[in-house]
C-alpha cells in the first residue's frame, strides 16, 4: 500500500503478461524492448521480494527548524515538475516519490522513438520529531526512531544559515552540536538494542551447528560495534566481515545506515558554500563519521519550485549558479546506496530500472518481474555508449556490439538490456 507510486511503474509491462495468461502454453518471451513482449503464466504482481529489499527510501532527519520540511517539499515539488510521465505522488503527507534525474533516459527514448520515458525513482520520507533525549522517549522518541529503522539511508539536514527570525532550538547555529545530538541519540538507541540482543545471545545455545556459527558471528560483531558506540562512533565505522554484517543485519542498526549531511546554507552562499565556516565544520565531521556531504539552500530550492520554468534560470544566474542543487542531492543519495541503473528501451517506452551494484542478469530481470528471474535464459545487452553510437538496438546487433550474456553476467551501469525468459 505504501508504494502506490511504484506499482504504476510497469503497466505496459504487466498488461501483456496479463493479456496472455490465457495462452499459457506459449512458454517463451522477450522482455526489455517495446515495453516487453511476454508470454506465460505470470500474474500481475506489483512487487517481487527483491524489489522490496532494494526500494530506495531515504529519511530526512534533523533538529527542529533546520529546514527539513522546506527541503522535503522542494524535492517533491521539483520532482513533479521534472517528469510529467512519472506517477509521482505523496503517499502520506511526509512521504514522496521523485524521479532520479538521468539525461541518458531521454537520449535513449529519442533514439527508440519511445512513447514515454520512465525514470528510476527514489522515496523521500520527512521524519520529524528528533530532539535531544529521543532515545529516552523525549519528543516523539521511540516513534521517531522506529521510522528511521525503516529507511535505507539518512539525509541529515544541518542548519548552516544564519537567520535571526528562525529560532534555533539550541540558541545558536552550531552544526557540530546538531550533528552530535542526533548521532548520540542514534548511538544510544543502538547500544540499548545491542545490550538486549547480547543478553539474549548469552542465553541461547543455538539450535544446530549452523545457527551456532551464525550466533558466534553475530556476538563477535556486536561486541566490536558496542566498543565503537561507547566511544560515540557509528556502527558503520566498524570493520566487520561480510558474514558478520549479514548476521547483524536483522537488527537494522540505526548507525549502520549510510548518512549524508545536507548543509543548508543561506541564499547568498549557494555560489560559494565553502566560504561558510559552518559548512567547513560539517565537511570535517562528515569525513570523521564516514558519511557524505551535499550543500543546498532549502530556501532557494523552495522558491525555485514556485517560479515558472523560464524564470528559474534567471533566478539561479542571479545567485551565481547554473543549476538547482536538488539533482545533486538525489544523485548522491542514489549512489550512496550503491545503486545502479540499467535500461530497457523500445517503441512503447524507455525505462530506467534500479538494481544493486553486483547484481547478476537474472536478478536484474527479477526487478521487472519475478518470473523473468525464475525463467531467465539469456540477456542481450549493449553498453549505453555503444547503443547511442549505433543508433538503435538493430544497428547495435548488426555492428556486433549487442552481446548475449548468461546467468553469471554482472549487469553494468548503463546497460541497455533485453531479457529472454521461459516461464
Ligand atoms: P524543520 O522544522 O526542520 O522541518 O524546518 P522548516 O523546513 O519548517 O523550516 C523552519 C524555518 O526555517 C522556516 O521558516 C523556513 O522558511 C526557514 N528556512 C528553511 N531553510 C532556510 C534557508 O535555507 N534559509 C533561511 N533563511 N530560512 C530557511
Amino acid at each position: 500500500m505504501a508504494r502506490i507510486g511504484c506499482t504504476h511503474l510497469m503497466p505496459s509491462l504487466l498488461s501483456p503478461l496479463k493479456h496472455h495468461t490465457s495462452h499459457c502454453q506459449l512458454m517463451f518471451g522477450l522482455a526489455g524492448v517495446g515495453g516487453t513482449v511476454g508470454f506465460g503464466r505470470a500474474k500481475a504482481r506489483p512487487f517481487s521480494s527483491s524489489r522490496i529489499c532494494m526500494s530506495l527510501k531515504a529519511g530526512i532527519v534533523g533538529l527542529p527548524n533546520v529546514g527539513k520540511s522546506t527541503l522535503f517539499n522542494a524535492v517533491v515539488e521539483n520532482g513533479k515538475a521534472q517528469a510529467a510521465n512519472f506517477p509521482f505522488c505523496t503517499i502520506e503527507p511526509n512521504v514522496g516519490i521523485v524521479a532520479v534525474p538521468d539525461p541518458r533516459l531521454n537520449v535513449l527514448s529519442d533514439l527508440s522513438k519511445s512513447q514515454r520515458a520512465v525514470p528510476a525513482s527514489i522515496e523521500f520520507v520527512d521524519i520529524a520529531g528528533l530532539v535531544k533525549g529521543a532515545s529516552q522517549g523525549e519528543g516523539l522518541g521511540n516513534k521517531f526512531l522506529s521510522h528511521i529503522r525503516e529507511v535505507d539511508s539518512l539525509l541529515q539536514v544541518v542548519r548552516c544559515f544564519e537567520d535571526n527570525d528562525v529560532i534555533h532550538v539550541n540558541g545558536k547555529v552550531d552544526p557540530r552540536s546538531d550533528i552530535d545530538v542526533i548521532n548520540l541519540e542514534l548511538v544510544f538507541s543502538d547500544l540499548d538494542q545491542i545490550e538486549k540482543r547480547l543478553d539474549k545471545l548469552k542465553k541461547s545455545k543455538g539450535r544446530d551447528s549452523q545457527s551456532k556459527v551464525k550466533e558466534d558471528a553475530e556476538r563477535s560483531a556486536l561486541e566490536k560495534i558496542k566498543i565503537a558506540l561507547l566511544d560515540g562512533k557509528p556502527a558503520r565505522s566498524v570493520t566487520i566481515t561480510d558474514f558478520e554484517k549479514e548476521a547483524v543485519k536483522h537488527l537494522c542498526l540505526l548507525t549502520m545506515k549510510p548518512i549524508i549531511y545536507v548543509a543548508n546554507v543561506a541564499e547568498s552562499e549557494v555560489a560559494d558554500p565553502g566560504s561558510n565556516p559552518h559548512v567547513k565544520e560539517v565537511m570535517g565531521l562528515a569525513s570523521e563519521l564516514q558519511s557524505g556531504l551535499v550543500t543546498v539552500s532549502a530556501q532557494v530550492e523552495s522558491e525555485l519550485t514556485e517560479l515558472p520554468s523560464e524564470e528559474r534560470t534567471e533566478y539561479l544566474q542571479s545567485l551565481g549558479v547554473s543549476e538547482s542543487g536538488l539533482g545533486n542531492l538525489i544523485r548522491a543519495t542514489y549512489s550512496l546506496l550503491g545503486l545502479r541503473t540499467y535500461f530497457t528501451s523500445g517503441e512503447k517506452e524507455t525505462k530506467a530500472w534500479t538494481i544493486l551494484a553486483g547484481m547478476t542478469a537474472p536478478q536484474a530481470a527479477g526487478v521487472i518481474h519475478s518470473d523473468f528471474e525464475k525463467g531467465f535464459i539469456r540477456a542481450e545487452t549493449v553498453a549505453y555508449d555503444d547503443f547511442v553510437a549505433a543508433g538503435s538496438l538493430a544497428a547495435a546487433r548488426e555492428k556486433g556490439v549487442l552481446r548475449s550474456e548468461g546467468k553469471e553476467y554482472i549487469v553494468q551501469e548503463g546497460d541497455v538490456m533485453l531479457f529472454r525468459f521461459n516461464v
